[in-house]
């Protein structure tokens, strides 16, 4: 052809058209490049036959299950559904003669996922049809087709959803009707120089764009690209090797020595569920990591990371030899596990043992499967991280931390990228944040661009982590991905790229760069705020699974100290419930953002914890108290019952006396019944239970109340002069409600002082208008607090008059379709209000609260994260303050000012907000997508206003809410033994702490190599503090270990800890906020 003057710097962007319309598909591809790109393509008989058999119902049989079916003959252009149905297809191919000498690929496109799979049952590659940018359709056959190819004999699995589930993506409930049309199933051939220039031309064009106009960069990459399409001619393929000499001539420049360097690292984020069901993420993974070990074969420099012990666990058990195939390629470090957690968890609402069993499990399977625990943390796409997740991280022996989710936040950008994230206690991990700000990267030019333009602290470290394949859904990266990887290695104008594993990228960083800025405490995510309240129930059942757990796991260590050669520690089966609480504690599980089916899956999985649990409760209660007599036994002599305390301090409560003692008991103090009180409603009989020893147990009876008595003042109420309004009293309180079940007074008597502001109230019950910017599970907006209504027309009637508790019984209309009922009780001992509601609710969009308007004056709200508290303002000073206008607590959260504080505990909720001196908290809410009956019908919760003299910091408040989630338990057994001189099991308190109010003991389980037991404490307030912990269980040594149960200090005599071995006490000294983990070997 003849060479013409190019003047396209006149015209950029019509030469940008021009190579924009030379690679894509459109109006001319009949004369482009992609007008060349295939050689030859072959379909139908003889080349490609096609069979099927479909799955009934949502069954997803094995292979072994599936091949021995009846198939019948199937062809292109046929749909197949519904939604979540599986259909099998067995295909023989027949490569042509035409072929001869040729790669060949087989590409089959059933509009949806798919699983290719050989024909003795290997599953070989997964399959995403469609057109989407995900597409990923083709199989490679043979590199080079013989003369004498055989028929061969494939299956493909076809699933009835794409990535992202079935229908709208998440703005609407997925649709459960759609049907998928098998689209294509041919035998392809490419031209490969052809294909390989359109790579090259993919790059070029995209550096010509991106590059800014000032940088001679950008425009050599237009004359370049602009010379590739002058000299191709498509009609002539000789001119694709003149025109890839172009491009190869624009590769060779090479960037400087100060070019950025990227860690680029292939990933395919899978949601363990989603818009998807656990039963499909398990078919997930194995689509998409089959076909990474595919490309890892093709690319030797490929590198894949893959997260989640629980996915690979499934994979090892569903897909053995995909699961040896990863172990191999992880020993050659092309498949690399990541993450340290069981789950990529949520980090807000499971509480701190629960992280700590997400490390636990993780790196335990790590260690076991792949030789090495993971020393980072990776989670992309997790809704914010709580701030004693530095501490934790440290403790699982792993020290990096990665995610980009913060590029997210609404209101501020996060200032780092490369920093030292410091938590609660000080403990710190060097933490990154994708400046490509994303985990599903493409690799492409312009995001390689972005890892330099929106990297924060390049003034001390000149690298990034790069996240490339396709995700969410799982999928990975593509061919073409990896291709351009190859070419923009150490381009000119582009940051240079490497694949490498993450932790060479944090190695170099630890080793070069000295200046490293720090982030203390939370990193808030600034979206999705409302996930701490969407699915209630989802989230009252992880709180009760972790308490019962707790409870198992302490029962079962005193029963296997007590009485070894009886009783099996239920270790295997602890693990397979933590496990699968953890699992239903994954990103888009407890926050609620989930389809209706995953939590019908969650439902079941409680269900099975809840049941395995209390089974394992009474295993462990039978060998404790095995040898008194059961209840039925007792007689009118011996009226008492057991109280066990599972907490670790001493309480006094007020307990429902068994049933069956409920007759005797009365009789035994009708001389005086003011410790006794049945109540009216279900004439249930309760009783004080005092000075119940923490980690132990007390016999109730009747005489035991001589001493108590005396000074016994009962509680009680009354309908006010006022009308309308009610009074419950106390010797610490009194309350006044009013027909709403507002508090309007809260006065404490000792104190002198009233507690609810002026003019304003507690309890108030509001309903707000929730109709987010976009993702409606997912989001409560800012403006929906300019929005919403104070609730009336209550009406309050008496239903307790005491002497132990007083009642009155709300109702309330909240809509024409919703109603709340609310027992309001305040007992004789405390100071401490509940409300116990019963929600029938059918909203759309709505999001009921309970505000409390104290007159207390303080700039910080505090409260409950993971093994400790923090601090958020209660001022709106700043954007980074306004952001926080509604955020996630544990069990409480408190406002206190000098001298005097109220919490608000609740039994199940996460969703607080302190907004000056009003604390709310949020009840339910109504969103319609992704799951179109979320939250809709009943509910049932507790919450309660805890006034307490003395700061946040003065007071019990941990220990409150804690009793608030962990009430004492009666155990139906008869103490009559014990009246002959027995010793009542428990009656000594098996562990006592003793010197520091401030330490918390949380968790007792048998270790993980059963040679002993773990004990581990917090300190809760954050302060310093000395405690001595005293053990009741044989324990002939102590140390402290870290959360995977480890040794931490290998030196004897330099352990940090004090044993008094005599009388079974260790000294633990504590920084604030510490979290220590002690193991005691029994002998
Ligand atoms: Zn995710």
């Amino acid at each position: 052809m003849e060479h013409h003057t190019s003047y396209l710097q006149k015209h950029a962007s019509i030469t940008r058209s021009r190579i924009n319309n030379f690679i894509n598909d459109g109006q001319w591809r009949d004369v482009n490049l992609k007008s060349v790109i295939e050689y030859l393509r072959v379909s139908g008989e003889p080349h490609v036959s096609l069979e099927v058999w479909s799955a009934p119902g949502q069954d997803r049989p094995a292979f072994e299950h599936a091949v021995k079916q009846k198939y019948r003959p199937a062809h292109i252009g046929e749909t197949f559904g519904p939604s979540w149905t599986t259909h099998w297809f067995r295909v023989m191919v027949n490569i042509p003669r035409e072929f001869v000498g040729r790669r060949v690929r087989f590409e089959i496109d059933t509009g949806s996922e798919a699983m290719i799979w050989s024909a003795d049952g290997e599953p070989i590659m997964g399959l995403t049809g469609g057109g989407g940018r995900e597409r990923h359709v083709d199989y490679l056959l043979t590199e080079r087709a013989s003369e004498h190819e055989e028929p061969r004999q494939l299956y493909v699995e076809m699933a009835c959803n794409d990535l992202f589930g079935n229908g709208d993506y998440h703005q609407r409930p997925q649709d459960r009707s759609i049907y998928y049309r098998l689209n294509s199933a041919d035998l392809v051939s490419h031209n490969e120089p052809v294909l390989a220039l359109y790579y090259d031309l993919q790059v070029i064009n995209d550096m010509a764009n991106r590059i800014t106009e000032e940088s001679p960069r950008s425009w050599q990459a237009l004359a370049a690209a602009n010379a590739i399409v002058n000299v191709f001619e498509h009609t002539d393929l000789s001119t694709v090797e003149p025109a890839r000499e172009i491009a190869r001539q624009f590769f060779k420049a090479q960037g400087g020595d100060s070019n950025h360097q990227v860690y680029a690292i292939g990933n395919c984020h899978i949601d363990t569920a989603w818009l998807w069901p656990y039963a499909e993420t398990k078919r997930k993974a194995a689509r998409s990591w089959s076909t990474q070990l595919q490309l890892m074969d093709v690319y030797p420099e490929y590198k894949f990371a893959a997260s989640q012990g629980q996915q690979l666990e499934w994979l090892k058990e569903n897909y053995p030899s995909l699961f040896s195939k990863i172990q191999d390629k992880a020993k050659t470090g092309q498949f690399i596990p990541i993450g340290a957690t069981w789950v990529e968890c949520d980090c807000n609402m499971p509480s701190g043992e629960s992280l700590v069993r997400q490390f636990l499990l993780g790196q335990h399977f790590f260690k076991e499967h792949f030789g090495e625990i993971s020393d980072v943390f990776w989670l992309p796409d997790t809704f914010g991280y709580a701030s004693q997740l530095p501490q934790i991280v440290r403790l699982a022996g792993a020290k990096y931390f990665f995610t980009q989710k913060l590029s997210w936040n609404s209101m501020n950008r996060f200032p780092n990228t490369t920093f030292r994230w410091v938590g609660l206690d000080g403990s710190h991990v060097l933490t990154h944040m994708a400046p490509s700000n994303t985990y599903v990267g493409q690799c492409t030019p312009g995001e390689l661009m972005d890892s330099v333009k929106r990297h924060k602290d390049l003034s001390y470290t000149n690298e990034s982590l790069y996240l490339f394949g396709n995700g969410d859904g799982g999928g990975g990266p593509l061919r073409d991905m990896l291709e351009r990887m190859r070419r923009m290695e150490n381009l000119d104008g582009l940051p240079r790229v490497k694949q490498a594993h993450p932790r060479e990228f944090y190695e170099h960083v630890e080793q070069t760069t000295k200046d490293l800025v720090s982030w203390k405490g939370e990193l808030y995510f600034e979206l999705h705020r409302g996930t701490y309240t969407s699915q209630a129930n989802n989230k009252l059942w992880n709180r009760q699974s972790e308490f019962v757990l707790r409870d198992v796991e302490l029962l079962s260590t005193i029963a296997h100290s007590k009485d070894w050669q009886n009783f099996t520690y239920p270790a295997d089966e602890l693990t397979r419930l933590w496990k699968l609480v953890c699992l239903n504690q994954f990103h888009d599980v407890i926050p609620g953002s989930s389809i209706n089916m995953v939590y019908r899956d969650s439902d079941k999985i409680y269900e099975d914890v809840f049941a395995s649990a209390k089974n394992l409760r009474r295993c462990a209660l039978d060998i404790i108290y095995g040898e008194l007599p059961p209840l039925a036994n007792a007689t009118p002599e011996d009226t008492g019952f057991v109280v066990l305390n599972t907490t670790s301090w001493m309480r006094t409560s007020i307990v429902a006396v068994p049933a069956q003692l409920e007759s005797m008991y009365m009789r035994q103090t009708d001389v005086d019944s003011s410790l006794v009180q049945v109540c009216k409603g279900n004439g249930v009989v309760l009783t004080i239970a005092a000075n119940v020893p923490g980690y132990g147990a007390q016999v109730v009876t009747p005489s035991a109340h001589h001493n108590t008595r005396a000074q016994f003042v009962p509680v009680r109420v009354s309908a006010s002069e006022t009308h309308g309004s009610y009074v419950m009293e106390n010797r610490h309180v009194r309350v006044v409600i009013d027909s709403n079940g507002r508090i309007t007074s809260y006065y404490d008597h000792a104190e002198k002082r009233e507690l609810v502001a002026a003019g304003a109230a507690g309890n108030v019950l509001e309903l707000y208008d929730d109709v987010p910017d976009y993702w409606d599970a997912w989001d409560i907006e800012v403006y929906s607090l300019e929005k919403y209504r104070a609730l009336e027309g209550g009406d309050v009637t008496i239903s307790e008059e005491g002497p132990l508790v007083a009642s009155l019984q709300l109702r309330m209309r909240l809509s024409e379709s919703s109603t709340l009922t609310q027992k309001i009780s305040l007992s004789a001992i405390s100071t401490r209000l509940d409300f116990e509601t019963n929600v029938d609710w059918h909203e759309n969009r709505k999001c009921l609260k309970a505000s409390f308007t104290w007159d207390i004056v303080s700039d910080v709200a505090t409260y409950e994260t993971q093994f400790g508290v923090v601090q958020r303002p209660t001022h709106r000073n700043t954007s980074w303050d306004i952001a926080k206008f509604e955020v996630c607590a544990h069990k409480f959260t408190d406002l206190s000012e000098f001298g005097y504080g109220v919490a608000l505990l609740n039994d199940c909720k996460y969703g607080h907000a302190t907004l000056e001196n009003k604390m709310s908290l949020s009840l339910l809410r109504a969103p319609k997508a992704p799951d179109e009956h979320c939250d809709m019908g009943q509910h049932r919760f507790r919450y309660a206003v805890y006034p307490h003299v003395g700061s946040f910091n003065e007071s019990n408040v941990v220990q409150e809410a804690y009793q608030f989630n962990v009430p004492l338990q009666v155990l139906p057994v008869n103490p009559s033994a014990l009246l002959e001189g027995h010793e009542l099991p428990l009656g000594q308190p098996c562990f006592s702490i003793s010197g520091a109010r401030n330490v918390v003991l949380d968790t007792v389980k048998l270790a993980e190599d059963k040679s002993g037991y773990i004990v581990r404490l917090y300190e809760a307030y954050g302060g310093h503090a000395r405690a001595l912990l005293t053990t009741k269980l044989p324990a002939a040594s102590v140390h402290k270990v870290n959360i995977l149960e480890k040794r931490m200090c290998e030196d004897a005599n330099n352990s940090e800890l004090c044993w008094l071995s005599h009388s079974k006490t260790v000294e633990v000294v504590f920084k604030p906020f510490e979290i220590v983990t002690l193991k005691f070997i029994s002998n």
